[in-house]
């Protein structure tokens, strides 16, 4: 294994893999549009293409993968590609990041497949508010699939909450007890300007600060957890010793410390969430190229990665949607629900 880094000395280390760009859901934040350009079939990578590309990553010290969409398990036979990946011994750790809808039928196959981890997306306790932000009737069947996550035997389980102001900003301390009870750790996420979220605005944007100044109401002093670590969400203890994290791109952005890149399920490479020009790894794999090729595109790509795009979005004055949808539908690789969040 050969590591190397980026010029901010970022190392190749957690690598996303989209599995489809198809969803059963329309959340707000991500696809609150009503028509989408879908990825075409024939440029959809096959398992074996995958479990290959992951055998070059891992190569160069990827060691974490996370299994993303669209939602991921739509794609038909997933437990076989899991159980291809989980067979790789480099790779530390092989987890999904789900919507929760096809859960409670799927969590023992990929349990038994070998997947180590869950995270589910769950914003709302709320059914009338899972509608209204989701466009479809089924918050039973997202709390009978992170029901059914403990049951297959699965711990370290995540829960993922997008919190935006007058939607679910009313829910925190709500949303840490239902986690408690799973048992997962909540993560709330900040509301961010990427890919597909054309109906963003600032002022949608409940920050970090705010979200612990509402917890804090609730549950008295709430206690950092110090971790320089590379993982996303900066950790709290409540008095009671429940953890939970923030992920606060949007106004407190990590990318100084970002190692990981992310892999469409066509087979194009993003070295960053607001990147919009990828690297494609599908043309050269299909036309012949070999382990060795492919080591050294990814490796001269990575090296030369500057990517910082949340402080940069953080940077400008008059901040907006970063893609209009004129140009999600020219390249539907922008958008967040094909590149996987
Ligand atoms: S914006 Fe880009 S560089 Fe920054 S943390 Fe996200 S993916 Fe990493």
């Amino acid at each position: 294994m050969t590591r190397v880094e980026d010029t901010l000395g970022r190392p190749l280390r957690n690598l996303r893999i989209s599995v489809t760009d198809r969803c059963n859901l329309r959340c707000q934040y991500c696809m609150p549009e009503e028509e989408y350009a879908w990825l075409p079939r024939a440029e959809i990578l096959h398992f074996g293409e995958i479990a290959a590309l992951v055998d070059v990553f891992t190569g160069l010290g990827v060691d974490k993968v996370r299994l993303t969409g669209g939602e991921p398990l739509l794609r038909r036979e997933l437990p076989r590609l899991v159980r291809m990946l989980a067979a790789k011994p480099a790779l530390r750790d092989l987890a999904v990041t789900t919507n929760g809808l096809l859960l409670a039928e799927q969590a023992s196959a990929l349990r038994e497949a070998g997947l180590h981890r869950v995270t589910v997306s769950l914003d709302t306790l709320r059914p009338d508010r899972f509608a209204a932000l989701t466009r479809r009737a089924s918050h039973a069947q997202v709390l009978e699939g992170i029901a059914a996550v403990p049951r297959a035997g699965f711990a370290g389980t995540k829960l993922d909450t997008v919190v935006i102001r007058g939607l679910n900003d009313d829910e925190l301390a709500d949303l840490v007890e239902f986690a408690k009870a799973v048992p997962a750790e909540l993560r709330f996420i900040e509301y961010m300007d990427v890919g597909g979220a054309t109906r963003w605005s600032p002022d949608q944007v409940v920050s970090r600060r705010e979200m612990l100044e509402l917890l804090e109401r609730r549950y008295g002093r709430i206690e950092p957890i110090v971790d320089d670590g590379p993982a996303p969400a900066d950790r709290y203890r409540l008095p009671d010793g429940t953890v939970f994290g923030i992920i606060s791109s949007t106004t407190q952005p990590f990318c100084a410390r970002c190692d990981r890149s992310r892999l469409t399920a066509d087979g194009t490479w993003y070295l960053c969430l607001y990147a919009t020009a990828g690297v494609d790894l599908r043309g050269p794999f299909r036309a012949g190229a070999g382990p060795e090729a492919l080591t050294a595109l990814i490796t001269g790509r990575w090296r030369g990665r500057t990517d910082r795009g949340a402080e940069e979005r953080l940077a400008l004055r008059d901040r907006a949607p970063l893609l209009q949808v004129a140009q999600l539908r020219a390249d539907p690789r922008l958008e967040m629900h094909t590149r996987g969040g």
